[in-house]
């Protein structure tokens, strides 16, 4: 009997080992795989200093905190609305104030007409004498022109003085400004009601750029547009610029445009201004574009006319691309007998789009055969699996810009991005902002936030944001020795937050190093 009852518990207790020896094997196998991919996602080869560790010890408990309350639905997932919509929410995390505080090396996408916010066009530009306003009732949209004599009225517009306007505002100075500020910008109306049309989308995004141009094209207006710019953007702890300049003329209060080789002399002394009054090691770099729509002629008239400015003006002009709504417009392959030939370094835009096999889904193929040094979106890149392999191979990075996808129609929520997978890829990948002043963001921090919140995982940390910093000088356009000294001054800001951070975090010096 005793007998029985003892093989009966032997099976039991042999039935347990096996059970618990599976179970073992399982989570190994499982600890194996999450390790494998843990290791495999970009910034998983930065390694941490103890002050860093410190520093990134409280950012994850900030991050899980903010994420808790949003994974419970307790609070609002501000990277699953429109960016218009949450802005202010996401100012208000604590995980933002530490991104907006972190030296972030280069900024290296980014269009001219939207570099400085358009609260600084509308208080300092529209203050200026000869300033005119032509507001179209059934469209909502201004424009604006200085000139010596007031503009012929047409249909489209019936011209005044601003001076004037803002004076018999009734609600007052403060109300106009508010009004004129809040007409320019491109708000979550115009996006809501295109309803993922992005042809429509863009109708409305391009009404921003024809408002502004009035008013920071003026020759008196434009170096300080762009000394303006710049100081936004450093304001945002951005060490590096590369700008996509359209070089579009300025002009003179008779109507007088200005050449090329003046608007570039015009950012020069913008620089300069910035780069004495701010930032000497500051540097910054444009990368000229053309609109696609233009017709093939003038594109290799201009073509050819920055491959001059480039030779007169090597630290200054990095490149050269091709902008405007892209399924809209021509392919890369259709620009061929244009491009080919020309040794200027392309940083196309490509891939902005959700179609697949259309041509400008193509336009990846092209980029990558075309050489060039950066892909600008490269949002479909995901569909091209041997494109992915030959940009990795190479190096080509894509210059994601999470927040200008989604106002421009291509997601609604940026957990889907797909730039997901190429941070869990290690793809090279440098993140940027695009169009910031149109849709009243300013620099690199909001678009990193998204970033580090919905683009990357839960467990992604301090070793990722670094790793894009690094990323934003390794893919920068600099000269070798112009680079080394970004990498240094980069370095030893970096240092100075991360003690800084530190310090903050403990009571004393002494608690650190007890710590540690
Ligand atoms: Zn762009």
């Amino acid at each position: 009997m005793y007998l029985k009852y003892l093989l009966v518990l032997v099976y039991y207790v042999a039935l347990i080992a096996s059970d618990h020896e599976v179970a073992e094997t399982y989570k190994q196998r499982r600890d194996v795989l999450l390790g494998r991919e843990r290791g495999m996602r970009l910034g998983s080869d930065v390694i941490l200093d103890p002050y860093e560790e410190i520093v990134n010890k409280q950012l994850m408990k900030n991050k899980k905190e903010e994420m808790a309350g949003y994974v419970s639905g307790a609070e609002t997932f501000p990277p699953g609305h429109s960016f218009t919509e949450v802005k202010e929410d996401i100012e208000k995390s604590k995980v933002y104030k530490f991104i907006r505080k972190m030296p972030k090396g280069g900024l290296l996408h980014l269009h001219d007409f939207a570099l400085t916010s358009v609260e600084w066009l509308v208080l300092y530009a529209t203050y200026l004498p000869h300033c005119y306003l032509c507001q179209h009732q059934d469209h909502h949209y201004h424009r604006f022109v200085f000139s010596a004599s007031k503009p012929i009225n047409n249909k489209e517009c019936v011209w005044s003085l601003v001076a004037d306007e803002r004076r018999n505002f009734t609600d007052g100075t403060k109300a106009f400004d508010d009004m004129l500020i809040k007409s320019i910008l491109f708000g979550n109306s115009k996006i809501v009601s295109s309803r993922g049309n992005t042809s429509q989308i863009w109708q409305y995004f391009e009404e921003y750029f024809f408002s502004v141009t009035g008013l920071l094209l003026y020759n008196p207006v434009f170096p300080l547009y762009v000394y303006e710019g710049l100081k936004e953007l450093w304001q945002d702890n951005i060490q590096h610029f590369e700008i996509r300049a359209s070089l579009q003329q300025t002009y003179s209060l008779s109507g007088r445009h200005s050449s090329p080789r003046t608007v570039l002399q015009q950012y020069l002394q913008g620089i300069r201004r910035f780069q004495e009054l701010h930032c000497h090691l500051c540097r910054v770099q444009l990368i000229i574009c053309l609109h696609r729509s233009l017709p093939a002629a003038v594109i290799k008239r201009k073509l050819y006319e920055a491959a001059h400015l480039q030779r007169m003006y090597p630290g200054l002009v990095a490149g050269f691309d091709l902008v405007g709504h892209e399924d809209g417009g021509r392919s890369l392959l259709s620009f061929m007998p244009e491009l080919k030939g020309s040794r200027l370094p392309f940083f196309f835009h490509a891939g902005e789009t959700n179609w697949q096999g259309t041509a400008t889904d193509e336009n990846l193929i092209d980029a990558v055969l075309l050489k060039a040094k950066r892909i600008g979106h490269g949002y479909a890149i995901l569909k091209h699996p041997a494109i992915l392999e030959e940009a990795q191979m190479n190096q080509i990075p894509i210059e994601v810009c999470p927040i200008s996808n989604q106002i421009l129609g291509l997601l609604d929520d940026l957990r889907n991005h797909p730039a997901s997978s190429l941070i869990a890829s290690n793809f090279p990948i440098v993140v940027s902002s695009d169009d910031p002043a149109t849709w009243n963001s300013t620099g690199l921090s909001h678009d990193l936030y998204v970033i580090f919140m919905a683009v990357a995982g839960v467990h992604d940390d301090l070793r990722l944001l670094k790793k894009l910093a690094q990323n934003s000088i390794r893919f920068s356009s600099l000269s070798i020795f112009e680079k080394e000294k970004l990498q240094d001054d980069w370095i030893s800001k970096w240092r100075i937050f991360i003690e800084n951070e530190a310090k903050s975090l403990c009571i004393n010096n002494t608690q650190l190093e007890m710590d540690f």
